[in-house]
């Protein structure tokens, strides 16, 4: 078995091995994302509800999976693989758990805020043009793109590679070959969907200078994390090159 589908085989073990409590929610706004996603009203009593939640926290996401498949018009079929490769780019559970909410489609966003009665209006507050919803704040927003194009472009700088500006390279990483999953480029895409949430927390606009910033600061602490475990071989063949 390949180290990937082992990492898979054992975090789907870990989540069978949940206890009713779900790990990632860390707090009150957690739990209230995520009655909110089962549609709690419709349930007769708590004792179904309760059996509907540990099921989903149990199961692969589907009703996650099908609306990311139909926003994207991308296949999902490694939903697990992708998910594990994502999580092995970082040690910093921080940057995971923000990754896990983002995947699973509970982070915030001014159009959820605003159905359910938290927020004044549903438009982003970045552009203040269109709806925030998570595809739009994180791949098509205007002043986003921008960001995203710097970075990019500065990418095939970097590495000679050419990256595809696609909504599922931005929100998932570029996963075409599996050797390239576990590579710098994904980390440095997954680290800027992290510093663009903590823009949008504090209602900052996205500048990539700053992002390269908090990029070289992270680097270097994958770095101290990868020195000290020993693990200095797999960083060299993750990173093609060292972000300055
Ligand atoms: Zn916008």
């Amino acid at each position: 078995m390949s180290s990937i589908h082992a990492d898979v085989k054992n975090f789907e073990e870990e989540q069978m091995n949940e206890t009713s409590i779900p790990w990632m929610w860390t707090s009150l706004e957690d739990m209230v994302n995520f009655l909110s996603s089962l549609e709690y009203l419709k349930y007769s009593n708590s004792k179904a509800f309760y059996r509907q939640c540990v099921m989903k926290v149990k199961t692969k996401p589907e009703r996650v999976i099908k609306k990311w498949e139909d926003e994207l018009h991308w296949d999902f079929e490694e939903w697990s693989e992708i998910l594990v490769c994502n999580y092995k780019l970082t040690h910093e559970t921080k940057v995971k758990t923000f990754l896990f909410k983002l995947f699973h489609r509970v982070l915030p966003t001014q159009e959820f805020l605003f159905k359910v009665g938290i927020s004044e209006t549903d438009v982003c507050r970045l552009c203040h043009e269109e709806i925030e919803t998570l595809l739009h704040y994180f791949c098509f927003c205007p002043v986003v793109t921008i960001f995203w194009t710097e970075l990019f472009q500065w990418l095939r700088e970097q590495t000679g590679e050419t990256i595809p500006f696609e909504s599922h390279v931005i929100l998932f990483g570029y996963n075409e070959i599996l050797d390239q999953r576990i590579s710098g480029t994904n980390y440095i895409i997954l680290l800027a969907k992290y510093y663009l949430y903590l823009c949008k927390h504090k209602s900052l606009y996205p500048l990539f200078e700053e992002y390269r910033v908090m990029l070289k600061e992270h680097y270097n602490i994958e770095l101290k994390i990868n020195t000290k475990n020993n693990h200095l071989k797999q960083h060299k063949l993750m990173w093609s090159f060292e972000p300055e």
